[in-house]
């Protein structure tokens, strides 16, 4: 059997399962005798405190070098179990209602969340799943002393993989500790905060798989691929996981031979020098970057680590993490761009966007940062100190319009004037680019070059936008043509409007990666490209083999064309040359 959910850290491993079950989730609703008042608010009080005790045993269970990032999670979490309202709240229900712990718990989270859901801040607002599960455990807490239970469980997972509903940010850290070969969930995303952990701590794992826990028992041996998506019921198809682990040799191997290259100059074989960069979005991803030797970071997408703070992440803690990411990259180019949230990127389900008529087409990207000035403006305070170690590009998403545009220079001026006055230091020639993503902005690109200092063509949005397709809508993915004449147009429109205005023109979309396309975009006249490290090295071979000028002269051909199946036989064709 294969089941497909989706894959968010990369990594593949075999291992018997193990459903992680919740206690009794079900609370009674019980009233008190007067007498039992006092050592039911004992009771709340020892479950609180057993709670305290044990994120602080987690905390201590996380490995050195990533401290920082994942203890966030769990220093929010230990900060609401002090909070007044989270400890007050509940002994008043129990001394002045009478009910049980349990249920003075859940009131008391009712309450939270409703004060959460009516927060103007979108990013506040989602601080209610935290609370959710900041008092789950508290209310585990106190099913588990009735019987007998307590305390962080001690529990050898080697060679297990975990099977839960949902996994909390501490969960995660400790069935890390617990040597846990790789989980899977019934529900997440690949931005939610567990997933982004998966992938820091570096578990294969598997999430929005729905039904999970029926599919899968306990005790099954399953193949789990995390980068797939991948689960494959292996006790009665050895023949299915022999082919996939041949499979997976033959792959590394083939990236083994890759490796060759990476010290190598990228430049095809008539001179012409292409930049190849790479796109990331956690600090963890650095060490592929300089392993792949690529020449920077092309595309460093902010709302990845913005999500994770619990309290929106002042400018200090972004200019921080910035920082560490410049000084990280030793001396290569960081291209940060700004908050690219909304659409496709709103983790928070309650937030407002997402049940917009249509959000891909609402309050998203630039639209939301410069709708909320104080969010934008510590971001670009942030990003402008940073650039005082090292290299810094700061890019704007979703460009549409000159308005936005002169809006977004107009507060990069600002912030520079306001940090020039404190004497806070920050690079005066640091680049300022923006994203081609909207057709609007590819046919005004000549615009756009003239007042920025770089474009990269954001290939996903861009198709998405071209040819009216949800790029996250199943149901119309078979026409979401990176092909279509329109889209080809758009990208060659765009490189040459960067050309006639002395600026690069790069692209941080999915096409760059896709080695079919490599030699299109070269004769299409790309000369940088952004992508995932593990794309990089195949794509610098096939650059290394082309010849720009045979292909520019193949590509006016493919331009001209009108008929979709001429243009793909024809792009296949140029893959194989
Ligand atoms: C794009 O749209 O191509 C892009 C790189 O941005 P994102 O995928 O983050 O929207
Ligand atoms: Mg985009």
């Amino acid at each position: 059997m294969i089941i497909n959910g989706i894959g968010v850290s990369r990594g593949i491993t075999q291992g018997w399962i193990h459903v992680l079950k919740r206690g009794d989730t079900t609370i009674a609703k019980r009233t008190l005798e007067p007498e039992e008042i006092e050592s039911e608010v004992e009771r709340l009080n020892e479950a609180l405190e057993e709670a305290r005790k044990q994120l602080r045993e987690v905390r201590d269970m996380v490995p050195e070098n990533m401290r920082q990032e994942v203890t966030s999670f769990l220093d929010a979490h230990l900060l609401m179990l002090d909070d007044a309202m989270l400890v007050d709240t509940p002994t008043e229900i129990i001394r002045n209602q009478h009910y049980n712990a349990e249920w003075a718990l859940q009131d008391t989270m009712e309450q939270l969340v409703a004060v959460f859901e009516s927060m103007e801040d979108a990013y506040l607002r989602t601080r209610k799943n935290d609370v959710q599960h900041v008092i789950r455990k508290v209310q585990e807490n106190l099913t588990l002393t009735d019987s007998g239970g307590g305390g962080v469980q001690e529990r050898d997972l080697t060679g297990r993989i975990v099977v839960a509903d949902d996994l909390t940010p501490a969960d995660t850290v400790l069935i890390q500790h617990q040597n846990v070969a790789a989980f899977v969930t019934q529900f997440g995303s690949s931005m939610s905060h567990t997933a982004i952990l998966a992938r820091s701590l570096q578990i294969p794992a598997v999430v929005g798989l729905h039904d999970a826990g029926m599919l899968l028992e306990d005790g099954e041996l399953v193949l789990v691929d995390g980068h797939g998506g991948t689960i494959l019921c292996a006790e009665d198809a050895n023949w299915l996981v022999d082919q996939y682990r041949e499979h997976q040799r033959v792959e590394q191997e083939r990236e083994e031979k890759l490796m060759a290259l990476r010290d190598k100059p990228t430049i095809t074989r008539d001179k012409e020098s292409v930049t190849l960069k790479c796109n990331i979005d956690l600090i963890e991803e650095i060490p592929r970057v300089h392993e792949v030797q690529a020449e920077g970071v092309g595309l460093y997408r902010t709302e990845f680590f913005y999500l994770d703070r619990p309290e929106g992440a002042s400018a200090d803690e972004q200019y921080e993490v910035y920082r560490d990411l410049v000084l990280a990259l030793d001396g290569k180019p960081l291209t940060i761009r700004t908050l690219d949230l909304g659409a496709d990127k709103e983790f928070d389900p309650d937030y407002e966007g997402a049940i917009a008529p249509n959000p891909a087409l609402g309050l998203r990207a630039i639209r939301r940062s410069l709708q909320n000035k104080p969010v934008f403006l510590a971001q670009l305070r942030a990003i402008l100190r940073a650039s005082a170690h090292g290299p810094v590009h700061v890019m704007l998403p979703m460009l549409t319009n000159n308005s936005e545009l002169m809006q977004s220079l107009a507060l990069i001026r600002d912030c520079m004037k306001e940090l020039e006055d404190e004497g806070v230091p920050y690079d005066p020639e640091l680049k300022i680019g923006g994203m081609i993503e909207v057709p609007a902005a590819a046919i005004s690109a000549g615009v756009f070059a003239r007042h920025l200092d770089f474009l990269s063509i954001g290939t996903n949005d861009l198709i998405q936008y071209t040819l009216a397709i949800d790029r996250v809508d199943d149901q119309v993915h078979y026409l979401f043509d990176p092909l279509h004449p329109a889209v080809l147009f758009l990208i060659h429109h765009t490189i040459r409007a960067g050309r006639e205005a002395g600026k690069p023109v790069g692209m941080c979309g999915e096409m760059a990666s896709n080695p079919r396309l490599t030699r299109l975009l070269v004769g299409l006249g790309l000369r940088e490209f952004s992508m995932h490290p593990g794309s990089l090295l195949e794509i610098k071979q096939i650059i290394n083999h082309a010849s720009s000028k045979e292909l520019q002269k193949q590509c006016q051909e493919i331009l001209a064309c009108t008929q979709p199946e001429r243009i793909r036989d024809m792009v296949e064709a140029l893959a194989k040359t």
